[in-house]
């Protein structure tokens, strides 16, 4: 069985071959668990152009290793693993400077090319804008340059946690790194879903002072109260943000993060991206973030963001002295292995933000819910 993509809203669970081994880095998974995505709604909602129809998707996923091609060293048949979303070659120069997610082998999108000079690395199911390779939510998986983008996970750590190291677990610690996080400063997370929780909970570890989390859904903001000790700011119920972060920090925020939902731009060039659902303009929390920050401060952009925006405070950036770090897509062979340990010594623990279980039969069902945010749904966990 696989999860598959024919028209916006319209994913089916379809039976469909066992993937073959088809070069000799290639490594051929069972699918033990996967889940979706915020950024699979993107697909969801048919914004990224270049799916089509029998698109396999899921870039987070693990499973048993069941079958090896001839080049491969670091797996063997039987070894319990997680997948890395992102497709890396090993050996290009970027991976070589353990930029995995920069890799410049496996993905030849003549889009990302047109747009940005060079494409980054390929993705698991995330449409031919990023190399067209078939997706994780299904039983089985080619994986492709299987010794770099396969990590082994050992006994002591269930898949429910295991799951979380292929995208959101590296993705948020990545988005604490990029922004300067340090013991004893304060931090403002635009966005309470999976990415900004989990980031607000590695900001805590770090030994940030204080942690201010921004969102209107209440039962992620209850969660990064009360299982995180954030400061909360509702921004239904309090209209000025940057109003409300110098009220608890004078001074601003040393440390911004933007963890909210993609960003569209009015009249994108490319027909890269579609301008649908605009909750705020697409500077809009970028901008927050400017003011908010406190002079010489810094921002990182963890959020997807595409192609150009408008009415960008570049006044801010400049006159305060603030560092606007984009992360990419998180290079998360960078970080995995340091990780899974602090996974592993149970100081990290993902799970605060599982909120349900599904079978692989109920995708359909799934997607439906996680796009309409229903129950209180976070992040699943999706038996195959
Ligand atoms: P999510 O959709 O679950 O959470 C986003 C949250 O932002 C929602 O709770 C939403 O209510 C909130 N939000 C919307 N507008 C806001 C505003 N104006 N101010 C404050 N909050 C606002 O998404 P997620 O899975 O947590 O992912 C967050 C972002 O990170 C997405 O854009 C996703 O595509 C991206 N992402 C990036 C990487 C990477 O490697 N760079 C990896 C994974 C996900
Ligand atoms: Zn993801
Ligand atoms: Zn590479």
């Amino acid at each position: 069985l696989t999860l598959q993509w024919f028209g916006n809203k319209n994913v089916k669970v379809v039976e469909a071959p066992v993937p073959a081994i088809t070069e000799p880095a290639d490594v051929i998974c069972r699918v033990t668990g996967t889940t979706v995505c915020g950024s699979d709604l993107h697909l969801y909602h048919k914004e990224i152009m270049q799916l089509q129809a029998g698109d396999i998707l899921g870039h987070e996923w693990m499973g048993i290793v069941d079958e090896v091609g001839s080049d491969v060293k670091n797996v063997k048949k039987g070894d319990r693993v997680v997948a890395s979303f992102q497709i890396a070659c090993g050996t290009c120069k970027f991976c070589k400077e353990g930029l995995s997610s920069m890799c410049d082998t496996t993905n030849s999108s003549s889009v990302q090319e047109k747009l940005y000079g060079k494409p980054f690395a390929g993705l698991f199911g995330y449409s031919h804008f990023a190399g067209g390779f078939a997706g994780g939510q299904a039983e089985y998986v080619r994986c492709p340059f299987g010794d770099t983008n396969l990590l082994k996970i050992p006994d002591s750590v269930p898949d429910e946690k295991a799951l979380f190291l292929s995208d959101i677990i590296p993705t948020s610690y990545h988005a604490t790194v990029c922004a300067d996080v340090e013991k004893g400063k304060s931090v403002a997370i635009w966005g309470a879903g999976p990415i900004g929780l989990l980031a607000a909970k590695w900001s805590k570890l770090a030994g940030a002072r204080r942690v201010i989390v921004i969102d209107r859904v209440k039962e992620r903001l209850a969660l990064a109260r009360d299982t995180i000790g954030c400061d909360i700011i509702n921004f239904d119920e309090e209209t000025d943000v940057v109003k409300a972060i110098y009220k608890l920090e004078p001074d601003g925020v040393d440390c911004g993060i933007d963890a909210a939902a993609f960003r569209y731009t009015k009249g994108l060039l490319h027909g890269v991206q579609r301008a649908v659902g605009l909750e705020t303009d697409s500077a809009e929390i970028v901008n927050e973030a400017l003011q908010a920050v406190r002079k010489f401060g810094t921002i990182s952009l963890v959020a997807d963001y595409a192609a150009f925006t408008n009415q960008f405070l570049i006044g801010a950036l400049m006159e305060k002295g603030i560092t606007l770090r984009g992360t990419g897509q998180a290079p998360v062979q960078r970080y995995w292995k340091d990780l899974l340990k602090k996974v592993e010594s149970g100081e990290f623990d993902p799970t605060i933000i599982l909120s349900h279980r599904f079978k692989i039969d109920e995708f359909r069902e799934l997607y439906e819910a996680f796009d309409k945010k229903e129950n209180g749904i976070m992040k699943t966990f999706v038996e195959t």
